[in-house]
């Protein structure tokens, strides 16, 4: 018997229950399959810096599949409608008799491996789907009445219990039988997609480095808690591409933090708070499955549909720029088009200004987040922009608009960040970054060019309210 696996977003060894399955199946080898799918990728909007890092994340696993035999094939499938042909006719010319995969949850994939079923049963070869994206998989938590929750606390206590009582890491798979199967090269360049200005200086490759990470940040997790709102302070793990495209799994960050939390006998309050945004992780994607039409750019709270977002053109380019006039969400924005990346507190900032200051539909700034983020992913955007704009479920309540200089002045007191992002405003005195007028005064007296406030904060924070307010 052999075994095909077909990587999605799982471009790993370790700990790959997908993967594991199919060494045990195996007697007559393994082989491996990726699929270069880009015009689907344009489609879903992915960034250049996304695509770079997958693919150079596919040239090491296939460097790590050849030592244990395993031969990965890449092929270029264009979009989803060929797929399922693809995977089928490839599973029969290369000797398998059963695919393997991990789940993916997004309505696109999760209806393009139905199809992929089909055709593999027409063709005689079984398919066999594992969950493995999450600690614990979506639908295994639901209410006493068998509801789905919506509300992250209530969730994450059924949580913490569940994914304690079940989560289990796979094995390392050990050499398969050679197989005169050849691995195909790993293209160097994507159609449609521009690696020329990315950044790998700042996401390498690859699942040793993912496992670096995680212990490096295991190091300074104790003061998780307390650093991971401060944007000049790298206090958060910058694992989020790397979970992404699956170079490290869920629950080996979740293992690793709770033999922390175990040994501080419960009392790591760093290690408590990364478990959190780990099942947030969870939850998010919990909340895709349970709720399909998120997945299709529709709000969580269909009311919020009658609000009248607006579709200026010029605010939306001067906030994707950088250009707003308020120094913090300047900063956030500049921080995304710089390194494909930017701080959760700052994702939360410019995405409530985009929606609640501004008013602009945040499907306007889901989408401009995806076209940017090396860790971009529907569930976790989708929730953070639902969040943000009120429109999701747990969301921010619509009348706590934050207020950017309150933000920056408790986040950024000295103005590290912004000085660092904003270079422009090196010689404003701290106190005035966070202060309106003392703003506008040093930026003219010192002759610097940085934009005017293209809104009035207490107007633009008005007219969300109004819009909220109005929903029937
Ligand atoms: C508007 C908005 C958009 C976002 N878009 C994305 C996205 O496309 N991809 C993405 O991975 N995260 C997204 N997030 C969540 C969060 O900002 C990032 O996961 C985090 O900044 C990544 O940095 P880190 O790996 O250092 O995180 P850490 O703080 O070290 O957290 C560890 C991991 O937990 C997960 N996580 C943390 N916070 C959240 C959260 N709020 N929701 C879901 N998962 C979380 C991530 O996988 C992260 O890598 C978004 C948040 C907001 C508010």
């Amino acid at each position: 018997m052999r075994s095909l696996v077909w990587f999605r977003r799982d471009l790993r060894i370790d700990d790959n229950t997908a993967l594991f399955e199919a060494t045990r199946h195996a007697d007559d080898g393994v082989v491996g399959l990726f699929l270069i799918t880009a015009t689907q990728w344009q489609e879903h909007d992915d960034a250049n810096e996304k695509v770079r890092f997958l693919i150079e994340n596919v040239r090491d696993l296939s460097e790590q599949l050849a030592k244990l035999n395993i031969p990965l094939l890449v092929k270029a499938c264009d979009d989803f409608q060929s797929v399922p042909s693809c995977v089928s006719k490839l599973a029969c010319e290369t000797g398998c008799d059963t695919v393997f995969i991990n789940r993916e949850y997004e309505v696109n994939e999760s209806n393009r491996d139905d199809r992929v079923s089909l055709a593999c049963e027409q063709a005689g070869v079984a398919l066999r789907r594992f969950h493995d994206r999450t600690i614990v998989p979506p639908k295994a938590i639901s209410t006493k009445e068998g509801k789905f929750y919506s509300v992250f606390t209530p969730y994450r206590r059924v949580w913490d219990t569940t994914s304690r009582e079940t989560f289990q890491i796979s094995p390392r798979p050990s050499p398969q039988p050679v197989i005169p199967i050849d691995r195909d090269p790993v293209p160097e360049s994507i159609p449609g997609f521009d690696f020329s200005n990315t950044r790998p200086d700042l996401w390498p490759p690859g699942e040793e480095e993912a496992q670096r990470r995680l212990v490096a940040f295991s190091n300074i997790i104790s003061s998780y808690d307390v650093e991971r709102d401060i944007p000049s302070i790298r206090g958060t793990s910058l694992l989020s591409p790397y979970l992404n495209i699956g170079a490290i799994s869920a629950r080996q960050c979740f293992s690793k933090a709770d033999q922390i939390l175990e040994t501080s006998g419960g009392q790591n309050e760093g290690a408590k708070t990364w478990i959190s945004e780990l099942t947030w992780r969870d939850f998010y994607n919990h909340v895709m499955v349970a709720c399909p039409r998120v997945s299709r750019h529709q709000p969580f709270k269909p009311k919020t549909n009658q609000i009248p977002w607006r579709t200026d053109e010029g605010d939306f380019d001067a906030w994707k720029s950088g250009r707003t006039g308020y120094p913090i969400v300047d900063a956030g924005m500049r921080q995304l088009n710089q390194t494909g990346w930017m701080h959760n507190r700052l994702r939360m900032v410019t995405a409530m200004f985009l929606t609640k200051n501004l008013l602009i539909d945040w499907r306007w700034g889901e989408r401009y987040f995806m076209s940017r983020l090396v860790d971009g992913d529907l569930s976790a955007n989708n929730g953070g922009w639902q969040w943000s704009a009120s429109t999701g479920t747990d969301s921010v309540p619509y009348f706590r608009i934050f207020n950017p200089f309150s933000q920056s002045k408790r986040f950024d007191p000295d103005g590290l960040f912004i000085k660092k992002m904003c270079p422009e405003l090196k010689q404003v005195p701290a106190k005035s970054l966070h202060d309106p007028v003392k703003l506008s005064q040093s930026i003219s007296t010192l002759e610097i060019d940085y934009p005017n406030f293209i809104v009035d904060y207490k107007a633009g924070r008005e007219r969300a309210l109004s819009a909220f307010k109005a929903l029937k």
